[in-house]
């Protein structure tokens, strides 16, 4: 019963419905393999190995159940979603004991499924970063090569899977934090599309763009987890109610039946040469498979880093006022004076990063400012979306790089923030849009480090990009298990 760990949710799902393993065997054994590689690559805020071997019992003791799509199987989910145990800190030091008294609506989705929780997953601060080196708690180091960062700001979980610790984990994409990290770690990631899973009980970063979505070492097991997660909640008046197809029985597509629109603008950027050199032997592949690749454009795309900028950052600026030192966390106790207990708590328990998104966010919102930038930026995000729509009447699918550079070394561009904003260029317009992507591994690199390819769609086509992702799944190399090398 050795090595468990390595089954994807699928395999793991026979094993246990044949009763060839037991629910704790397989959770015992995602947790030897976290105890094992934790010390290595730093995934995990929080490993709940009491919490989630008792709820493996229980399941045990009552026995396999079919009508449970997850059960038994081990997860991780980012620790942006609140739930009972741990704190959740967003990796914050403003939340280092706040303790939710409620769960998230996609962890009680989770659960209901069956699914056990081992893990609570590393990020930047709040989710504002793109290598999770603003993460209060330390960095994740990615389990290709431990002197790069695993991307982010969901690198714990991206790191986590491709690390096999557990098969599937739980991520949020404002910006691109679940396709970039999934890209620079070699696995797969899903963001749905804006309104299809609830926000409900997940710390706000951007709540125009936030989205909760799965990461996986496959296409099904994203089409698995997102089954469960997504459909419409009472409590996230921006879930959508549309019908929740099962997205693991979806009609089959051939390579040859794609028509994919590579946007000029994202393919001609400016790309270290061993990610060009990955990208367009995929490329080949893909088209030596019989899919039909037709150049697109979307000419306010240049727009986008910039747009987005604005706007998240003032969504930000709103949504964390509420960490004020008196309802949430972290309080400086050396002064009894209102606004300085404000001042005081804010300043000390907040990253640089962070305050440097509430600036530009409360300047870009104050008075005198707000036509010029915010109104400005909400007017190009439509012009975006019109690009975007346009550009998919003439082809079913985008595909576009995810990162124009593989994995950086940890400190790379520490002192020039504006350059990691600027890398952001390729997964922010989907953000913008509101629309489904999905990343996936597009090989790996002489120097052993993979990247990736995201196919995006329609609002609200998941299946044709699940359909079409499976299909290229068979078309690219597959990358395997990470060396955990350290240089
Ligand atoms: N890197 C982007 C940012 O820092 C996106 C982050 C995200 O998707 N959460 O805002």
């Amino acid at each position: 019963m050795t090595e468990l760990w390595r089954l994807d949710l699928g395999q793991a799902t026979l094993g246990l419905s044949s009763r060839r393993f037991s629910a704790t065997e397989l959770v015992s054994s995602a947790l030897e393999r976290i105890r094992e590689t934790e010390p290595l690559i730093g995934a995990c805020l929080a490993v709940l190995e009491e919490q989630a071997l008792a709820r493996a019992r229980e399941l045990d003791e009552a026995g396999y159940d079919e009508t449970k799509p997850l059960w038994g199987l081990p997860i991780a989910v980012k620790d942006v979603f609140c739930l009972a145990g741990p704190p959740t800190t967003a990796g914050s030091k403003i939340l280092a004991n706040y303790h939710p008294v409620f769960e998230a609506a996609v962890v009680r989705k989770l659960k209901e499924a069956g699914a056990v929780i081992v893990a609570k997953t590393n990020c930047d601060e709040f989710a504002m970063g793109s290598s999770t080196e603003f993460s209060a708690f330390g960095p994740t180091k990615n389990p290709w090569r431990l002197d790069r960062v695993p991307g982010g700001s969901s690198g714990g979980a991206a790191a986590s899977v491709a690390a096999f610790q557990t098969a599937g984990g739980l991520g949020t994409d404002t910006g691109g934090s679940i396709r970039q990290p999934a890209a620079l770690c070699g696995c797969f990631g899903l963001k749905p599309t804006y309104g299809r899973v609830s926000r409900y009980g997940i710390v706000a970063y951007g709540s125009s763009f936030d989205q909760a979505g799965p990461l996986a070492r496959n296409v099904d097991d994203l089409a698995r987890l997102l089954t469960v997660i997504a459909g419409p909640d009472g409590r996230d008046s921006t879930a959508s109610s549309r019908e929740v197809p099962d997205y693991r029985r979806l009609d089959p597509v051939k390579p040859n039946e794609l028509t994919l629109g590579l946007p000029k603008e994202l393919w001609s950027a400016d790309f270290e040469p061993e990610v060009a050199k990955i990208l367009a032997e995929a490329k080949e592949r893909i088209a030596a498979a019989g899919a039909t690749l037709k150049e697109v454009s979307l000419p306010n795309l240049r727009f986008s880093v910039a747009t987005y900028y604005i706007l998240a950052a003032a969504e930000a600026s709103t949504n964390l006022a509420r960490y004020d030192g008196v309802r949430y966390g972290f309080r400086d106790g050396e002064e009894n004076e209102l606004v300085a207990l404000y001042r005081n708590s804010r300043t000390k328990a907040m990253g640089a990063e962070v305050k440097r998104r509430i600036m530009l966010g409360a300047f870009v919102l104050s008075s005198g400012y707000y036509d010029a930038y915010f109104r400005k930026a909400a007017q190009v995000r439509r012009l975006i979306w019109q690009d975007y729509s346009k550009a998919l009447e003439q082809c079913d699918l985008l595909l576009a790089p995810v990162s124009s550079i593989l994995a950086w070394p940890f400190g790379a561009f520490t002192a020039d923030p504006l350059k990691v904003y600027q890398l952001d260029m390729m997964t922010l317009p989907l953000n913008l849009v509101g629309a489904p992507g999905l990343s996936l591994p597009a090989g790996l690199s002489e120097s052993g480090l993979p990247t990736g390819l995201q196919l995006m769609g329609r609002a609200f086509e998941e299946p044709r990009l699940l359909a079409a992702a499976k299909a290229l799944e068979g078309v690219l190399p597959p990358v395997g298990a990470p060396s955990f090398r350290s240089t």
